[in-house]
């Protein structure tokens, strides 16, 4: 099965891919993730794309093509923050069909913009694994300090109030012809993504079962 979960930043899909990569094997391919680690790393690719990231720009299509085919798996995937344009979609088609593959289910996370800058502006990240804990709703045993690995926890740089509001900005701007894009395909499922965690992962289960 190969899955994208689509929706705003702070909708949710990260977390919901953590829960399905342990539920059904599925590999997370988040390229958020995989991005900051190139930026971290200083590598050519994290030089061409830190700026964007730091202003809450998308990345140019070309660039996150080429990064994204390099981590496609023929065992399952989910797909978690690409593709973000209907640009983006047509390169996946392009480069799954090659691969013999194709996308089984676009899972839109609906999500309120107020819930997206609580959710974000209280989210803190693991400097050293990535993982996501919420200060008031999933707040880690230790302050500043990550349950899975004891690294240290701190706030994303483009996790704050202008950069919030830019992303919100550009996801509003490409979502819409996106959803339509595979919509048209029969692969849309729409899930409330206001709702906490375990509810949230009930609810993308019964879709999927369907
Ligand atoms: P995320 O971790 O999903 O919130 O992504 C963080 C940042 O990485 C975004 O604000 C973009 O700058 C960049 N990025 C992530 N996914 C994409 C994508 N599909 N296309 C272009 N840029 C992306």
């Amino acid at each position: 099965m190969n899955i994208i979960l689509f929706g705003a930043p702070g909708s949710g899909k990260g977390t919901q891919a953590v829960v399905l990569n342990e539920r059904l094997g599925l590999k997370h391919i988040s390229l958020g993730d995989i991005l900051r680690k190139e930026v971290k790393d200083n590598s050519p690719v994290g030089l061409k794309v830190k700026s964007y990231m730091e202003r809450g720009e998308l990345v140019p299509d070309d660039l996150v093509a080429a990064v994204i085919a390099n981590h496609l798996s023929t065992e399952g995937f989910i797909l978690d923050g690409y593709p973000r344009n209907v640009a983006q979609a047509e390169k996946l088609e392009a480069v799954l069909r090659n691969l013999n593959l194709a996308i089984d289910s676009f899972v839109y996370m609906e999500v309120a913009k107020d819930t997206v800058i609580d959710r974000l502006t209280k989210r803190i990240v693991c400097k050293t694994c990535g993982s996501v804990y919420h200060l008031r709703n999933m707040p880690p045993r230790q302050e500043g300090v990550c349950d899975s690995c004891g690294g240290e926890l701190i706030q994303r740089k483009d996790d704050t109030p202008e950069v919030i509001s830019n992303r919100w900005e550009v996801f509003l701007r490409e979502s819409a012809k996106l959803i339509d894009f595979y919509d048209k395909q029969g692969k849309l499922f729409r899930v409330d993504a206001n709702k906490d965690k375990d509810a949230v992962f009930e609810k993308i289960k019964l879709k999927l079962n369907e």
